[in-house]
C-alpha cells in the first residue's frame, strides 16, 4: 500500500522547509541559521509543571509590549515567529478561494505555510534592488488577504523603502493586511515600523526572540497588530502554544536587564559585521557582498567558484541561495563570534 497517497495532494507536492539542523554536513561552525553565537544562560524559576500553562502568558505579554512599546491588546505571543506566519493564512484566508503575496527572494516560511495550507500564492518579485514591485503587487490584490513583506529582507539584507510599505498599507486597507517580518529589526532598530500600528489597522508585525535575543532553540516569537487583529488570532493559536518553561525564560528575557543584554549584543554583532563584510570584500573568490541589515551577509561568489562546497568540507556550514530567484552564485553566511568570522576568513583566502 502506498501510503503516500493517501496525503493530502498538495502535502505530497510540498518541498518542506530545509531547517537548520536539517541539511546534515558535520560541521563546527555553524553560520546557516542566523542563529545568535552565543548561549545565554537562564535558570527555570516555575516549577509547577503539573498544570496546564496560560495560553497567553501575561508577564511574557507586558514585558514584550513594555519592550515594543505597545499595549498588551496589540501582543500575541506564539512558538516562535514561524507559528504566526501560519496562524495568520488560518485566520485570514479561505482555502480555494484567497491568496497571499510575498515577493521573492524572501524568507522560505510564506510560501511553505501557504502550500501546506493549500492557500494560493501570488508571487510577485521584487526589483533588481530587492524593493517592492508596487504596481505589480497593486494589479494582482484580487482575492488577496495578506502581503508578506521581509524587511529588513531574509535572505537579502536590505531594508524595504518607508515610502513603499506606506503605499502598499494604503493600497491594500480595507481588503488585506500587510504582514512586515521584522525578526531581525533589532539590528537595525530604527528601520521598525512599530509605531505606525496606530495609523494602519491593516499591519501587522511578526518578532522573534530567536535572533538577537540569541534564543531560537526557545522557539517564542510575537505577533504584533491592532487588538482586533490580535483577537482573531488569538480564536485560532493551539491551547497552550508556550510550555511553561519556555514563558518562564521568555520573561526573563525581557526584563529591563534582559533587553538591555540584548541591545549590548545586537552592537557588537553590528561592529563584528562591518570588520567581516570588509574582509570578505578583500576574498579574491567573492564578486560582491551586499550590505546586511540584520545579522547576516548575502555574497555573490564567482561564477566558478564552489565556495559552499569548499567551506563545507571544512566544517564551514553556510546556506546555499544559489536558487532562489535571482540569487545566482549568492550564499548568505551568518555573523557568528569573532573566533568563526576569522575562520571563515582564513578558509575563503585558501580557496
Ligand atoms: C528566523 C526567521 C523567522 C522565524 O523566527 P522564529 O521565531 O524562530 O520562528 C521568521 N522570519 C524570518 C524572516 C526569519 O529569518
Amino acid at each position: 500500500m502506498n501510503i503516500n497517497k493517501l496525503a493530502r495532494l498538495n502535502v505530497q507536492n510540498l518541498t518542506p522547509y530545509l531547517s537548520a539542523r536539517r541539511i546534515g554536513g558535520r560541521g563546527d561552525v555553524w553560520l546557516n541559521a542566523n542563529e545568535y553565537p552565543i548561549a545565554p544562560q537562564f535558570q527555570l524559576t516555575e516549577q509547577t509543571l503539573n498544570r496546564y500553562p496560560e495560553c497567553q502568558p501575561a508577564a511574557v505579554i507586558k514585558r514584550y509590549a513594555n519592550y515594543a512599546g505597545v499595549t498588551p491588546e496589540q501582543v500575541l505571543v506564539s512558538r516562535g515567529a514561524d507559528e504566526a506566519i501560519e496562524l495568520l493564512m488560518r485566520a485570514f484566508c479561505e482555502p480555494g478561494q484567497d491568496a497571499i503575496i510575498f515577493c521573492p527572494p524572501t524568507y522560505g516560511m510564506y510560501n511553505v505555510s501557504a502550500e501546506t495550507l493549500a492557500i494560493t500564492t501570488k508571487v510577485v518579485p521584487t526589483d533588481a534592488n530587492w524593493q517592492l514591485d508596487l504596481p505589480a503587487i497593486i494589479s494582482q490584490l484580487d482575492q488577496v488577504k495578506l502581503v508578506y513583506v521581509c524587511s529588513p529582507n531574509n535572505p537579502t539584507g536590505n531594508i524595504i523603502k518607508p515610502d513603499d510599505l506606506r503605499q502598499l498599507l494604503v493600497a491594500t486597507r480595507g481588503s488585506a493586511l500587510v504582514v512586515v517580518d521584522e525578526a531581525y529589526i533589532e539590528f537595525s532598530a530604527e528601520a521598525s515600523v512599530i509605531s505606525w500600528l496606530t495609523e494602519y489597522p491593516n499591519l501587522v508585525i511578526l518578532r522573534t526572540l530567536s535572533k538577537a535575543f540569541a534564543l531560537a532553540g526557545l522557539r517564542c516569537g510575537f505577533t504584533l497588530a491592532s487588538p482586533e487583529i490580535i483577537r482573531i488570532l488569538q480564536k485560532v493559536i493551539a491551547p497552550y502554544p508556550l510550555a511553561a518553561p519556555v514563558a518562564d525564560i521568555a520573561a526573563q528575557a525581557l526584563t529591563a536587564s534582559g533587553v538591555a543584554t540584548m541591545r549590548q549584543q545586537a552592537t557588537s554583532l553590528n561592529q563584528l559585521k562591518q570588520h567581516f563584510q570588509q574582509e570578505l570584500a578583500s576574498c579574491s573568490c567573492i564578486e560582491q557582498v551586499y550590505p546586511g541589515a540584520g545579522n547576516y551577509l548575502l555574497i555573490k561568489v564567482k561564477p566558478t567558484a564552489n565556495v559552499f562546497k569548499h567551506l563545507w568540507d571544512l566544517g564551514i556550514i553556510i546556506r546555499d541561495q544559489s536558487k532562489q530567484l535571482g540569487l545566482e552564485n549568492c550564499l548568505r553566511i551568518s555573523i557568528g563570534s569573532r573566533q568563526e568570522c576569522a575562520t571563515v576568513i582564513a578558509a575563503l583566502k585558501t580557496f
